[in-house]
């Protein structure tokens, strides 16, 4: 049985490796810094009395400079507990909460779904970028200068302009030969009634693409530029591609280029998130409108 790539990325991101290994090893805590993620153990491969074995959990990965094993949380558990691969994913997506995957025939046509929607959502990212320089953006550009927003952090952002027009976004998709039923799929538009022309979600806002750990956008939240409109910030409902209590804002480009070992800040929105970067602090992350558990 094959599983979907996606499938497996999602899970290897969700196992902590030092939780895995830690429950089957003892950590030489003399050696092991865990506030950096680095842990070593004697072998649970080969017998030895000192601590040869290597984990690095930021990167996911283990090596034994003994024996020369190395490998992720999927060979882990499958050598480890002599495991066929279908077992050893079945039991980590148990160890991680997520559903197996049901059929492969729907699997595959779920991923040309979802491949479909991370090309709607970049277009549709392009789209709100080039709306910056539209002579709509006036507002826009006022209120982003206010805030102090460099042109870098636009551009390392990604950050938009969502026109006032009811369906500037919708028509242009279309244009782009999408089909009605992806574009409301995507959560970028929406319909009050199934004969209505669909209209867009986001209007007359500042827009945030949130991505996920590989760095694709996958939904938009949007900062209002109306002060009279009640929903100062608005979210991507949940999609094929978009969970909002999985990710947090900016978790891609702080796990990439953060100091090594640093610890996440995690602040209360994207403002936040984009002025403490702006400052130098590249490790900053925040919610998406969830309510925060450990
Ligand atoms: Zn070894």
């Amino acid at each position: 049985m094959n599983f979907p790539k996606s499938f497996l990325e999602t899970l290897r991101s969700r196992i902590s490796l030092s939780n895995l290994i830690g429950e089957r090893v003892t950590w030489d805590e003399k050696k092991s810094r865990s506030g950096q993620g680095d842990f070593w153990a004697p072998c649970p491969f080969h017998d030895e009395k000192t601590a040869s074995f290597h984990v690095d959990t930021t990167k996911g990965f283990y090596y034994c400079f003994g024996c020369h094993v190395k490998g992720d949380c999927f060979t882990f558990l499958k050598d480890y507990e002599n495991l066929s691969f279908v077992e050893t994913v079945t039991r980590l997506s148990h160890m991680a909460g997520l559903q197996l995957p049901k059929s492969n025939k729907k699997l595959a046509e779920n991923e040309k779904k979802k491949l479909l929607h991370y090309e709607v959502m970049s277009i549709a990212s392009d789209f709100f970028i080039e709306q910056l320089d539209s002579n709509n953006a006036t507002n826009c550009i006022k209120y982003i200068q206010s805030r102090g927003i460099s042109q870098f952090s636009l551009k390392q952002f990604g950050i938009g302009f969502a026109p006032k027009a009811n369906n500037s976004l919708y028509n242009y998709l279309k244009n782009k030969g999408f089909s009605t039923d992806l574009v409301l799929e995507s959560g970028l538009c929406m319909q009050t009634e199934s004969n209505q022309e669909p209209f867009d979600r986001f209007r007359n806002r500042l827009m945030f693409p949130i991505t996920d750990e590989r760095g694709r956008t996958i939904a938009f939240g949007g900062r209002s530029l109306d002060a009279n409109v009640n929903a100062k910030y608005l979210n991507s409902p949940d999609t094929l591609l978009f969970s909002k209590g999985k990710i947090v804002y900016n978790y891609f480009n702080a796990r990439t280029r953060r100091p090594k070992g640093s610890p996440l800040l995690l602040v209360e929105g994207y403002m936040d998130v984009v002025s403490l970067s702006q400052a130098g602090f590249t490790n900053v992350v925040a919610p998406l409108g969830t309510a925060l558990t450990e």
